[in-house]
């Protein structure tokens, strides 16, 4: 008989979203004539930009001539979209990247899930709490977690992400081999500053160390300072993989693409000390699992970078940031404390009291018929909080403000 690899059986249920549903499905059982909304929800709502669709359009229309009909991609990702990704998302900033160091992905999930095939399964590592799940539940998977206990991993350093600090994480005191970075950051929606990202940097210099920065909601940024990219600082190239993800710069969660810089510069060593360079074997991996995200795909990706496509895209993220002004304007005003939503698309809202989140989910819902996500859903240190999104319709966004205003008799 086969044996399964154990470390799956490690992995804790994803409760998170599924208890949501649950939840608000047994709500809507129970009381059929009230209109739920739900400010949950991670996924985008208004439609793709025309530019994109119009390209998507010709794309398929390639498809359907023998000239122009397009089969296996390279697994790396067309040149065109390489090339418009460096020129627009790097050269425009300052970095000079080599098209060579773009990796087309179908979306961040699968490369922030898949990195840690290149590192051996005896490195250490540290994640911010909360955290966005993949980066550990993946590490699991490898077998980097060590066992759970109380909550958290054994081998993992959590760094806690807090009122206290700001939410500015506590560089470790100790060596680690791999670090998670996330911003702006899901599900806190704070940003981080350049000094602060610079010694995350220094950090990983002097520890050898690899950063995986998630830039997956740079295109939120609002403020002039805060870094889009973490090769805005120096020598960053030397130990940094960065992820970006059209799924909410550009509405692509249902289209699936985005891509992963893996610098020529990074380098990992093997036990006997010697020096290899990282993207090599990222690149023969891809070889190897993944055949290339769709040609349609990523035409529709390259049309973000015509004039059009940016100023229509750039549209689209305004509409969503004035959801989250609004949303933080009327929470604010009804004395919460309201955290996030300036630089990104999330809210992190202290529940009043202290009240733990799944038992806040649970009023709000009953006394409101508002959905929100429990902040301790994301990791310990976000218990007393719930994440608000601003992907949702106008109106929704609107109506749900009135109605907790209502609720909480204000
Ligand atoms: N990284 C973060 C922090 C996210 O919140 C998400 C999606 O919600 C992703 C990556 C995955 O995005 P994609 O749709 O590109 O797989």
């Amino acid at each position: 008989m086969a044996h399964i690899n154990e470390e799956f059986l490690k992995l804790q249920k994803n409760y998170l979203f599924a208890d949501i549903a649950k939840k608000v499905n047994a709500y809507k059982t129970a009381h059929p004539d009230k209109k739920v909304i739900s400010l949950g929800i991670g996924d985008v709502t208004q439609p793709l930009a025309p530019a994109v669709i119009e390209a998507m359009h010709k794309a398929v229309d390639d498809m359907a001539t023998k000239e122009h009909f397009h089969g296996y991609g390279p697994e790396q990702g067309y040149l065109w979209l390489r090339e418009a990704i460096v020129k627009n998302d790097y050269e425009a900033r300052g970095i000079h990247l080599d098209p060579c160091e773009v990796f087309v992905n179908d979306g961040a999930k699968s490369d922030t899930g898949n990195i840690g095939d290149l590192l051996s399964q005896d490195n250490t590592m540290a994640v911010t709490d909360p955290i966005y799940p993949v980066y550990i539940d993946s590490n699991v998977m490898g077998g980097r977690a060590g066992v759970f206990e109380n909550g958290r991993w054994s081998n993992v350093t959590y760094m806690s992400c807090s009122e206290e600090n700001k939410f500015v994480p506590q560089i470790p005191d100790h060596r680690v081999d791999m670090v998670y970075l996330c911003y702006p950051n899901n599900p806190t929606g704070m940003v981080i500053a350049k000094d602060e990202l610079q010694k995350w940097v220094d950090y990983a210099l002097a520890h050898n160390a690899i950063i995986f920065y998630d830039a997956a909601y740079e295109a939120y940024i609002q403020d002039d300072d805060i870094p889009h990219s973490i090769y805005e600082i120096p020598n960053a190239k030397k130990v940094a993989i960065e992820f970006h993800s059209y799924s909410k710069t550009a509405g692509f969660t249902g289209i699936r693409c985005g891509y992963t810089i893996i610098p020529k510069e990074l380098t990992a060593t093997t036990k006997d000390g010697k020096c290899v360079e990282v993207a090599q074997y990222w690149d023969r991996r891809q070889c190897t699992k993944f055949n290339g995200t769709s040609y349609i795909s990523q035409r529709a990706a390259e049309a973000i970078y015509s004039s059009e496509g940016k100023k229509q895209i750039k549209q689209t993220i305004n509409y969503y940031m004035e959801n989250a002004r609004i949303l933080r304007k009327s929470l604010t005003e009804l004395g919460l404390t309201v955290y996030g939503g300036e630089n990104a698309p999330y809210l992190w809202v202290k529940t009043p009291a202290n009240t733990p989140s799944w038992k806040f989910f649970e009023e709000m819902l009953n006394g409101a018929q508002v959905v929100c996500t429990p902040g301790v859903g994301f990791g310990l240190a976000g218990e007393g909080f719930i994440r608000i999104t601003s992907f949702g319709d106008r109106n929704d966004c609107i109506e749900a403000m009135a109605r907790i205003k209502k609720w909480l008799n204000k």
